[in-house]
């Protein structure tokens, strides 16, 4: 048996691995690689295995950096079927559908500029071609049917016509709809066949709601192989869900090789213990100088966790209760996937609120905004409330509005919970806020940059490190040293290759055999 790595492989995104027998390929997890668009682009539009020879895929989770690609394969060729949790696959259903929607969006994006470029060009005599100026209106006409709405088909018309490249997307809404046909749920703790000598088990990875450890057992030979493939693993004592799993079934104990992640395998958190009091204290602070609180967050699982401890904290009447707005309309959808699958909440959440009968996902003051009229109209509200908004790093989406209204007023606060990426417009309200803070807010607010205009920065900043859907170094050690496996060689993945290399270290100096896979990199089992 092979297992080979295409993809997370001293890097986050792009999770993608194969395991190969005589008889079967199975895929475990199918992801985009997310990033810069240039440096991802061709590694995620070609496919490293030819998807009719892959017998089945497990996917450990629901995020699109595990399951990004899979309407790709599902295209083209694939007839097996995608196990994972059925709350896994519920998320998916929207998840993929919202990647589709924001890969067309792009393509047509990139498609326009072209266009207008070419456009550009003619106009200052420098194209090849020449048309007069009543055929220039018409074609720049034709580019946009409204204010904000781009004319896709005609702008790859005229591309095409001009033998321009047209940019497609790597998949169209209609590919990812019918993927999720491909989709089968089943339960954590139960034996799945999924090849001809090849069974898989999932146990919780208590990452976010549905994500899966997997294990993969081989039969054929003289002895059972197991390879186990951890996903994304969690934190130990966070809301809502489970714990990552230590108590493994005895046939699942010998793992002869662990593909595990490596994403903080040289950083602590901050104690999940701490994030409830940090986050009444913001809140607090905030509404005593009568300003509003903004919190770009995370559709999956971010957004669900704070109206879990806003629950709790309006429960408990440790803070005053203003209005909470979920404007994010896959946020939504998100947040009634959980609703649906309480099988897999940890037991504070069944204490807490099912056995009182109360849904942790609704209560009085929390409203789910719906139209993007009702979201601007949020704009004009002057009492102190809460909004919670996507993207979660502020590159898009109904945040930029929010913000755009509420970052001038220094009664109001930003507040960070996720971490943002290297580039993005969340970085620099948190790197500019912080740093202003610092300095005692002193001399003129920093200026931010967007919708190409410039807004000063006197909200306050704040942020609360441990909502991390990841384990820390710490966490992650615990669940090879506190669980009941017993791990013959460790392959780490899905970190940043300084995170990987490091953690790769501490393990080795714990005894363990460790490797830290290249790209397309194979080992044998
Ligand atoms: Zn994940």
């Amino acid at each position: 048996m092979h297992v080979t790595f295409h993809g997370a492989t001293r890097e986050v995104t792009g999770s993608f691995h194969t395991l190969t027998t005589e008889s079967d390929t199975i895929l475990l997890d199918c992801g985009l690689f997310q990033g810069r668009r240039k440096e991802t682009e061709e590694k995620n539009r070609v496919l490293p295995v030819d998807p009719q020879t892959i017998t089945n895929i497990v996917l450990s989770h629901a995020h699109i950096d595990h399951s990004g690609r899979l309407p790709m394969v599902t295209n083209k060729g694939f007839k097996g079927n995608i196990f994972c949790t059925r709350a896994t696959a519920d998320a998916c259903g929207y998840l993929l559908r919202d990647s589709a929607k924001i890969q067309e969006g792009d393509a047509s994006y990139l498609n326009y500029k072209t266009a207008r470029n070419f456009l550009a060009k003619l106009k200052t005599g420098s194209a090849e071609v020449k048309l007069s100026k009543d055929e220039m209106h018409e074609i720049g006409a034709l580019l946009k049917e409204g204010k904000h709405l781009l004319n896709t088909q005609a702008i790859e018309k005229l591309l095409t016509e001009q033998r321009l490249e047209v940019i497609r997307p790597l998949y169209s809404l209609e590919e990812a709809e019918a993927s999720l046909a491909y989709f089968a749920g089943i339960p954590y703790n139960d034996e799945t066949v999924v090849g001809r000598d090849l069974s898989c088990t999932l146990y919780d990875a208590g990452h976010i709601l549905g994500s899966a450890m997997v294990v993969i057992r081989a039969l054929n030979g003289t002895r059972p192989k197991n390879v186990m493939f951890t996903g994304d693993i969690g934190r130990f004592g966070k809301p809502i869900i489970q714990d990552p799993t230590l108590d493994f079934a005895e046939k699942d104990r010998d793992i002869d090789l662990l593909i595990m992640e490596s994403t903080y395998g040289a950083r602590l958190h901050d104690p999940v213990e701490d994030m409830k009091p940090m986050l009444r204290r913001v809140l607090q602070e905030t509404f005593d100088r009568g300003g509003s609180v903004l919190i770009p967050a995370f559709a999956y699982g971010r957004t669900q966790e704070l109206i879990y401890y806003l629950h709790e904290l309006y429960m408990a009447d440790e803070v005053p209760q203003v209005p909470v707005y979920i404007d994010s309309p896959l946020a939504t959808n998100i947040t009634n996937v959980f609703g649906e699958h309480p099988e897999t909440y940890d037991q504070e959440t069944h204490a807490t609120f099912l056995q009182n009968g109360v849904n942790p996902f609704s209560f009085k003051h929390l409203h789910f905004v719906q139209s993007v009229e009702e979201s601007m109209a949020l704009n004009r509200d002057q009492r102190p409330h809460i909004v919670l908004s996507g993207s979660g790093m502020c590159e898009g989406g109904r945040i930029l509005h929010h913000l755009r209204h509420k970052i001038h007023d220094e009664r109001n606060t930003v507040l960070i919970v996720g971490y943002m990426g290297q580039n993005t417009l969340g970085r620099r309200i948190q790197e500019m806020g912080q740093e202003y803070e610092e300095s005692g807010r002193k001399g003129p607010a920093p200026v931010l940059n967007f919708y190409n205009k410039e807004y000063p920065l006197n909200a306050r900043v704040q942020a609360i490190g441990g909502f991390s859907a990841h384990g820390d170094k710490n966490e992650l050690i615990r669940v090879l040293k506190d669980s009941n496996l017993r791990v013959k060689k460790i392959a780490l993945v899905h970190g940043e290759e300084e995170q990987s290399l490091a953690f790769a270290e501490t393990l080795r100096g714990l005894g363990y055999a460790v490797t830290v896979p290249c790209h397309g990199q194979s080992i044998t089992v």
